[in-house]
């Protein structure tokens, strides 16, 4: 730590989800994951990638997924910036779209990368405590001077959804930078994407690690009007995103089939999911998202994480105020939820 510089010494450190090595002894329903593979068309396309071209740089901007991502959702390519992952989003905003001695908010309970972000490049924040409803209370990012907001919509850890007609009365009224970060909106049936065409303080971020299946090549995007983009463009690394996830994107992107057939089923098990719990008398927030965020009134939910884990089954516990009651489960392969139901119901049995 002899060299750490003061601010990397104080900063919050993010802790993801256990990744064990030894995957296949794992039921892993820890970090979101989709637990389908990639289409037979999106793995072709990857493969194909890996040849003798890989000697050369990518494109710097990965046009190709721009422009096909502009054309599908009726947006200019100088709407859509790729990014490496949605993570490298919040940290070029926090580098390029507020000053030093600006002020962030996000909502408490979410993604705590946004608080670990924030701190890495020396932006104060607030953390707004959702309301006992667990929804989102905007009036309160009204109430100060906010630059930068960012919101998860659904969010995470709840797996709740903002109406977009909430987030539009909000960008009509705020008047620093919001992002609706849409991680897990393919398993939601609201987009604010439209929102765009209408306000130049609203920054939209997709994935392509829950609902294309592709968390282990990283890649994500930022929609938004064309001067962000142009910034986050002039702020980036020299080539962000590399050929092979390139190619894997725009083969994602187009294989609409196998994408809608992935959703559909993830939907399916997550019916089964909540559905399962609910017999075993959990208390399930009602999921817009690919997870479930849930607490039984018996038994503790860090107890829960714990004796699944012993039993070779990863969910996700978060320490704090309101999330350390729940424990947020990732929708899984039936085979892999009826193990953890299994496992469940004997817990709970005692
Ligand atoms: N946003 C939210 C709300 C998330 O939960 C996650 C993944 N845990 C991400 C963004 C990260 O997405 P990516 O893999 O595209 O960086």
């Amino acid at each position: 730590m002899k060299y750490w510089n003061k601010r990397l010494q104080q900063m919050t450190e993010y802790i993801p989800g256990e990744q064990p090595d030894n995957l296949n002894e794992f039921i892993k329903l820890n970090t979101n994951e989709n637990p389908f593979p990639p289409s037979p068309a999106v793995l072709e396309a990857l493969q194909k990638a890996c040849n003798g071209d890989l000697r050369r740089y990518p494109n710097p901007n990965a046009q190709m997924v721009r422009e096909l991502f502009a054309k599908k959702n009726s947006l200019t390519e100088n709407n859509v910036f790729v990014a490496n992952g949605s993570d490298e989003v919040f940290t070029l905003l926090f580098r390029g779209f507020i000053e030093p001695d600006g002020l962030a908010a996000f909502p408490y309970p979410s993604y705590a990368l946004y608080y670990t972000m924030a701190e890495a490049n020396g932006i104060a924040y607030d953390k707004i405590t959702l309301d006992k409803n667990l929804d989102i209370p905007f009036d309160e990012f009204l109430k100060k001077k906010y630059n930068l907001v960012i919101i998860a919509n659904p969010n995470n850890p709840t797996g709740k959804g903002v109406p977009i007609d909430q987030i539009k009365k909000f960008c009509a009224k705020f008047k620093g930078l919001l992002v609706a970060d849409e991680a897990y909106v393919d398993f939601y049936n609201e987009t604010a994407l439209p929102l765009i065409k209408e306000f130049d303080n609203i920054i939209i971020t997709r994935s392509f690690s829950k609902s294309y299946s592709l968390a282990g090549l990283r890649v994500g995007l930022a929609i938004a009007h064309k001067d962000i983009i142009q910034g986050l463009i002039k702020l980036k690394d020299s080539y962000n995103v590399d050929r092979i996830a390139q190619a894997g994107a725009y083969a994602a992107l187009l294989d609409e089939r196998g994408f809608n057939y992935n959703i559909s089923m993830v939907r399916n098990n997550k019916e089964y999911l909540e559905e399962a719990l609910a017999s075993l008398g959990f208390e399930s927030v009602p999921s817009k998202a690919n997870f479930v965020f849930t607490k039984h009134p018996t038994v503790s939910a860090k107890l829960l994480y714990e004796t699944l884990k012993e039993n070779k089954i990863l969910v996700r516990y978060f320490d704090g105020p309101i999330q350390s009651e729940y424990i947020r489960i990732t929708v899984g392969t039936m085979m892999e939820i009826k193990r953890l139901i299994t496992v469940l119901s004997e817990i709970i049995k005692g």
